[in-house]
């Protein structure tokens, strides 16, 4: 069994099973999510008798590195990993604003990490991380969508994509500051596991990262967004759009077909009144397809009102889908035009597209 499947009251639980006290599983909590453990030989303040019984019952590492890749200027690395049951997965670390970045190393974890130093202003270490092997939505333009969908991930496997840069980027005295569930998968469809690894990655006497540093991306599953409402998480939502008309949105997206625009709205709407926090639209800026002023101003009339931002991307190439990126000319025309309609946008331009980085790229060229 993966250990990071487990919360810390399963955990409590064995250890109570094996006779051990019950301060244990609070040390073996604290060495996996705070000193970053992932060998029982680093556990030095246990007993050789229970580091041995945790190498026999658990497994530490679920992920072998099928292969990593760099972006040419050495911000952007992306890891494809293989889980134990032979499905890939990737998970993407974008290290924005620090002109002083040390090189990461290799892969895997440091042998003699460095104490962690205060966290720099302004410096930004973004994680995108999968939820699933595979996706069951098929959208039309995405690399994870065009290969179909394999499994759920567990939250342990979640978790530990999130542990194993942490690990890597304490080797060069950083930390993660953001989570992104924007990787492989769609994390409303794989409710549980997703809400528990968020919990796990909370945890105050653990990992202690704040649900207001992660964002979960969803295709818009309405009863799930009503549930997530109806829990007040303070985790950041975000909804992909990409259509403003119902066919429209079914031609790019099968998952049209089973929820409305208006719904996904009227969820949004609860959303905002339940929390109080802001909804996050994205839009794929295909060429010719949802990119004209038109579709901006029609937009900017639905959005009218609900508390909301757009982030907008020009579309990342895939082999299966012949849709064009819009320039940044026309990208930035987009902008304009839903901000003077009142619709604050944002148009982040493409980071690691000489890596692959777009959702599900990496494993669809390893897979090929
Ligand atoms: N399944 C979730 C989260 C993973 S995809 C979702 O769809 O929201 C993360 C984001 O990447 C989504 O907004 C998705 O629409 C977008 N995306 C997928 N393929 C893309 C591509 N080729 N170019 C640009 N954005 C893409
Ligand atoms: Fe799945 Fe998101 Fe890709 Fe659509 S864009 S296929 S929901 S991962």
């Amino acid at each position: 069994m993966l250990i990071y499947d487990l919360d810390l009251p399963a955990l409590t639980k064995t250890l109570a099973e094996w006779g051990e006290p019950a301060y244990r599983a609070k040390q073996i909590w604290q060495g996996l999510y705070l000193h970053l453990y992932d060998s029982p030989s680093q556990f030095t303040s246990l007993p050789v008798s229970l580091r041995n019984r945790l190498a026999e019952e658990f497994t530490f590492n679920p992920f072998t590195v099928k292969t990593f890749l760099d972006s040419s200027d050495g911000f952007t690395r992306k890891t494809l990993f293989q889980l134990p049951d032979g499905h890939l997965i990737e998970a993407v670390l974008m290290r924005y604003g620090d002109p002083a970045d040390e090189p990461l190393p290799p892969s895997g974890s440091p042998q003699n990490p460095r104490i962690l130093g205060e966290r720099k202003r302004g410096v930004r270490r973004t994680l995108c991380i999968s939820t699933q092997a595979g996706c069951a939505m098929g959208c039309v333009f995405c690399a994870t969508g065009q290969r179909g969908f394999k499994r759920h991930l567990t939250s342990g496997e979640i978790v530990a994509q999130v542990l194993y840069y942490a690990r890597m980027l304490k080797a060069v005295n950083e930390s993660v500051t953001n989570v992104v569930l924007m990787g492989m998968g769609e994390p409303f469809h794989n409710y549980d596991n997703v809400m528990a690894a968020i919990d796990r990655l909370n945890d105050r006497e653990g990992f202690n990262f704040g649900a207001r540093r992660i964002t979960l991306s969803t295709v818009g599953l309405v009863p799930q967004i009503r549930r997530f409402a109806d829990e007040k998480r303070q985790v950041n939502l975000a909804i992909s759009l990409h259509a403003v008309d119902d066919d429209e949105r079914l031609a790019i997206m099968p998952v049209a077909k089973r929820y409305k625009i208006d719904e996904i709205l009227d969820a949004c709407r609860y959303y905002t009144a339940q929390t109080g926090r802001r909804v996050t639209f994205e839009w794929a800026l295909i060429s010719g397809v949802n990119d004209t002023p038109e579709v901006a101003a029609k937009l900017a009339q639905r959005l009218k009102g609900l508390l909301c931002h757009v982030n907008a991307i020009p579309l990342n190439p895939t082999a299966g889908y012949s849709g064009k990126a819009t320039d940044r000319q026309r990208a930035e025309l987009f902008k304009k035009t839903l901000e003077q309609a009142g619709i604050p946008c944002t148009i982040r331009m493409r980071r690691g597209i000489d890596i692959q980085a777009g959702c599900g790229q990496l494993a669809g060229s390893v897979l090929a």
